[in-house]
């Protein structure tokens, strides 16, 4: 089977896959070859896919995800390698996200924040894997 995972800038990944994991809004959910079609809307999280027994870890932040007759396209706000992602930027932004949050402030937009927290949990999460 086949996925695509593509961003509004670019074709982040393109290539026959044997397994798909990722982490729609209804929670976290695995396609082997032969699925059935579906759609669904996708979390901030991480996207695995496994090709000849090793796997490959992707940030994908929100979208959607479509299958069917073996092929996947993931449109996603923005997806990162997992070989690509900076180590430091994503602590910097979890630690600048978590003192926002803990400001309780009536400008504190917390849905912003907590957004922000989770992707950068996702970056740190697709690292430690990759
Ligand atoms: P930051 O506060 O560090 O900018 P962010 O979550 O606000 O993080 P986004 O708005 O999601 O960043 O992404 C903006 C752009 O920066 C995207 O192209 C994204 O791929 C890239 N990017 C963000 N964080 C990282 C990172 N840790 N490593 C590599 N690229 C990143």
């Amino acid at each position: 089977m086949h996925l695509k995972i593509i961003t509004h800038e670019k074709v982040v990944f393109d290539e026959d896959v044997d397994e798909i994991y990722s982490r729609g809004v209804d929670g976290e959910f695995g396609i082997l070859p032969n699925h059935i079609p579906v759609m669904t809307a996708l979390d901030i999280g991480v996207t695995k896919v496994m090709q000849s027994g090793k796997p490959k870890y992707f940030t994908t932040m929100g979208g959607v995800f479509q299958f069917k007759d073996n092929e996947g396209i993931l449109l996603t706000t923005t997806a990162e390698d997992g070989n690509d992602i900076d180590v430091a930027r994503a602590k910097e932004a979890l630690e600048r996200a978590k003192a926002r949050l803990a400001e309780h402030s009536a400008e504190i937009d917390a849905k912003r924040a907590e957004a922000a927290i989770a992707r950068a949990m996702a970056r740190l999460k697709a690292t430690l894997n990759a």
